[in-house]
């Protein structure tokens, strides 16, 4: 495969950039995941996106994708990393879109379909429950048919920013009797409904990225069941591909290795620039070989997918070592910061009304936050040794 890109590629990479450098929200710039970050702040690249056309790229042009190669998207989101921008949420754009553009009713495309490209409809993930996470096929979730309804009780856990979501999609049990995969769902919920309750979990960053969400009697119309009933295992593991091949996040690492850099070069040990230090520029060096690895590897799957192979197995290959690099990263940048991420370890950044003097510089105050929020890479999207585990049966053959 020829690893250069073309000169038309270049263009387009060209319009990217100046399209971002002109639109992108200037508040958000570089801005990472925060605890003090409203709704809109998370939907504000995503309207302007979804006013440009460019909010969905890898959907079909049909549904309102772009028609751009694998490599244009793969540019995109390079361009995205450069300035740190917001991305539009994976729940809508790449988890529950493509499962309702390719196996929901022509009615819940014209319903649901819109509301994810202009990021006005936000929506959570329903899978986990506290007995249910990487054997999710156990879930305990209940879907009983009541006339034109389904009666849904039970409790899902993790549910990432649930206390924003205006739709969830959730995997219920539809038949008790069946074997584990065969009797599960795939029902769309209203967050509205009498009956659904999110509650809160603190994160170690000292933010609420998560919920547990209860759901206790909630009536939902039989026509927010996806496609046929008991086969949502079906398009559960659908979903998780697409999840797990974004997942990687080799471009915002790209970003991350830069910004360590220009912190290794401020900061100092023993009267010298840290990147100076040996022992210290050899892990930077060694997480950089790691990271061009991962990026060939990436470039390979993209490759494929241009060959018309969708996402398989191999993006459990990038899951792995994506999540890995991210969280060395961040050990990293601790370590680069040192001391001056003490002060907020409990996950308060001294940048959000405090009229205290912010200790040490900027780029000391989300290290630990960040450090500490990185850790769950390893475990959501289905845990990395669930992933070595699917390397080992589905591409070793063992
Ligand atoms: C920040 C965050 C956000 C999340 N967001 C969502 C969300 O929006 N929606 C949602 O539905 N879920 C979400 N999850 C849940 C996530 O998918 C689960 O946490 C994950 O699948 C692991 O399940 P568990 O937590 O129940 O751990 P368990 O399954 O109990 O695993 C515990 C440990 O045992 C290991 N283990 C388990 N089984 C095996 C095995 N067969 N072989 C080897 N090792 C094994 C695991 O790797 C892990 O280290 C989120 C999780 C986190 C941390």
């Amino acid at each position: 495969m020829n690893l250069e890109f073309t000169p038309e590629e270049q263009a387009f990479r060209d319009e990217v950039r100046a399209f971002i450098a002109e639109n992108y929200p200037k508040h958000l710039a570089d801005f990472g995941m925060r605890e003090d970050m409203a709704r809109e702040d998370f939907v504000a690249w995503h309207k302007i996106l979804g006013q440009k056309g460019w909010s969905v790229p890898a959907w079909p042009v049909e549904y309102g994708g772009t028609g751009w190669t694998p490599t244009q998207r793969y540019i995109w989101s390079e361009e995205n990393a450069r300035v740190n921008a917001l991305m539009p949420l994976p729940f809508g754009v790449s988890m529950v879109g493509p499962v309702i553009y390719t196996f929901g009713s022509e009615e819940q495309k014209a319903k649901h379909l819109p509301g994810i490209r202009s990021g006005e409809v936000w929506w959570c993930q329903g899978y986990s429950e506290p007995g249910a996470g990487s054997d999710l096929a156990s879930l305990k979730t209940t879907a009983v048919r009541d006339g034109d309804h389904y009666v849904i009780n039970g409790q899902k856990t993790w549910t990432t920013l649930a206390q924003h979501a205006d739709w969830g999609f959730f995997l219920c049990r539809t038949d008790p009797t069946a074997k584990q995969q065969e009797g599960i769902s795939f029902i769309l919920v209203d967050m509205k409904t009498p009956g659904v309750e999110v509650k809160p979990i603190k994160l170690l960053d000292g933010g609420y990225e998560v919920n547990e969400t209860w759901l206790t009697d909630v009536r939902v119309p039989v026509e927010n069941l996806v496609g046929v009933e008991n086969k949502g295992w079906t398009y559960a593991k659908f979903l998780l591909a697409h999840e797990r091949s974004g997942i990687a996040g080799v471009a915002r690492s790209k970003r991350g290795v830069e910004k360590l850099r220009e912190i290794a070069t401020h900061e100092t040990l023993d009267g010298q620039p840290l990147i100076k230090d040996f022992d210290f520029a050899k892990k930077v060096s060694q997480l950089e070989i790691d990271l061009a690895a991962l990026e060939i590897t990436e470039l390979r799957t993209l490759a494929g997918e241009q060959a018309g192979k969708g996402p398989g197995p191999e993006s459990s290959i990038l899951k792995i070592k994506g999540t890995e690099i991210q969280q060395r990263l961040t050990e990293l940048t601790l370590e680069a910061v040192g001391t001056y991420s003490a002060p907020y370890m409990g996950g308060v950044s001294n940048d959000n009304g405090s009229n205290e003097h912010p200790v040490g510089p900027d780029y000391a105050q989300h290290a630990a936050a960040t450090y500490f929020n990185m850790r769950k890479t390893s475990i959501y999207g289905g845990s990395n040794e669930i992933q070595r585990n699917i390397i080992t049966k589905m591409i070793l053959g063992l």
